[in-house]
């Protein structure tokens, strides 16, 4: 099929862009490989964003952005992209489900993917169901569980884990990097964090897992890992060096746009930035399509 844009990724920013697109009746088709909301489903109680003022949460926040999306009859294809390819007027974009859709403008909306611990038996827990990435992938089963990271993803999901009744603890290898309301609600929520921790080594344990560190073992049903996010850039190896304009969202190969966390830097990492990122990609589209 031929469409004029094509946004990948339904998270705040490719939600954002889409939206915009059809609200200037320009015709664009929005690609996401997993659920409606990205990252951000993940957020215990979303509290910076406008219009909201007992803050929101993350799996509500993105209720609203599917409600927005058939509000506006985005047309939505749950399906992986694959490959990208610049044509001599545009873009193909070859889906998962086996379509290919060419556009003479392409959205990047994908934002990021995990850093790895990095250490053994981190592989074999993920395929094993037994650690995650995401706080919205832990089993409703898990009671205890081992937080492994000292940032803002870290605190915030042992929030959302106690705010389920589980109990979380926080293992970490500095003090904790996030601000200090987080610190204060997990202490306030009982969360237990243990400071100086290096994991080493994470293994399956009778009845659960099992973290061997600096500060010897620590058992739990499961474990979540949030050392850190990297821009889930792959699409784009083809065509890097890629820069981009931060008044524009556009990049440096014609009709190619950024938007949100895919090439914004750890501390520009929010939901606001990423609308904005695609209001700008959205205004510039308009305007070049004449
Ligand atoms: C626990 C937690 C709490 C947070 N709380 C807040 C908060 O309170 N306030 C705030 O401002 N920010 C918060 N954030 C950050 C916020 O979630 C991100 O800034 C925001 O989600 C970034 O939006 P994005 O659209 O750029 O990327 P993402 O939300 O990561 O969305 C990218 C989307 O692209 C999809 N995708 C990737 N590759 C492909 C492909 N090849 N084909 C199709 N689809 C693809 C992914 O599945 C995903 O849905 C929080 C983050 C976390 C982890």
């Amino acid at each position: 099929m031929k469409v004029e844009v094509v946004v990948i990724g339904a998270g705040p920013a490719g939600v954002a862009c889409a939206v915009q697109l059809a609200r200037l009746s320009i015709p664009v088709v929005l690609v996401e490989r997993s659920k409606v909301g990205g990252l951000a489903r993940n957020a215990s109680r979303i509290e910076n964003l406008l219009s909201f003022p007992n803050g929101i949460s993350g799996s509500r926040f993105a209720t609203l952005l599917k409600k927005q999306l058939a509000r506006w009859q985005v047309p939505t294809r749950i399906s992986e992209a694959l490959n990208i390819e610049k044509t001599r007027d545009g873009f193909s974009t070859y889906l998962s489900n086996g379509e290919t859709i060419r556009s003479k403008f392409l959205v990047l909306a994908t934002g990021t993917v995990p850093r790895k611990l990095g250490v053994k038996g981190e592989e074999s827990l993920i395929s094993q169901k037994k650690a995650f990435y995401e706080v919205v992938h832990t089993p409703k089963k898990w009671r205890k569980v081992l937080v492994i990271g000292g940032g803002d993803a870290a605190f915030d999901y042992s929030i959302t884990l106690a705010l389920r009744s589980k109990k979380a603890i926080i293992l970490t290898r500095k003090s904790p990097r996030t601000f200090p309301l987080l610190v204060e609600r997990a202490l306030a929520m009982g969360i237990e964090i243990v400071e100086g921790v290096e994991v080493k080594k994470l293994a399956v344990s009778e009845d659960g897992v099992l973290a061997l560190s600096s500060k010897g073992e620590f058992f739990a049903d499961g474990l979540l890992i949030a050392a850190g996010r990297i821009p889930n850039d792959g699409l784009l190896e083809s065509f890097k060096p890629i820069s981009v304009n931060f008044e524009t969202s556009e990049t440096n190969i014609e009709g190619l746009y950024l938007c949100g966390t895919v090439h914004r830097p750890s501390d520009q990492r929010y939901i606001a930035v990423a609308a904005s990122d695609a209001l700008l990609a959205a205004s510039c589209i308009a305007k070049r399509r004449g």
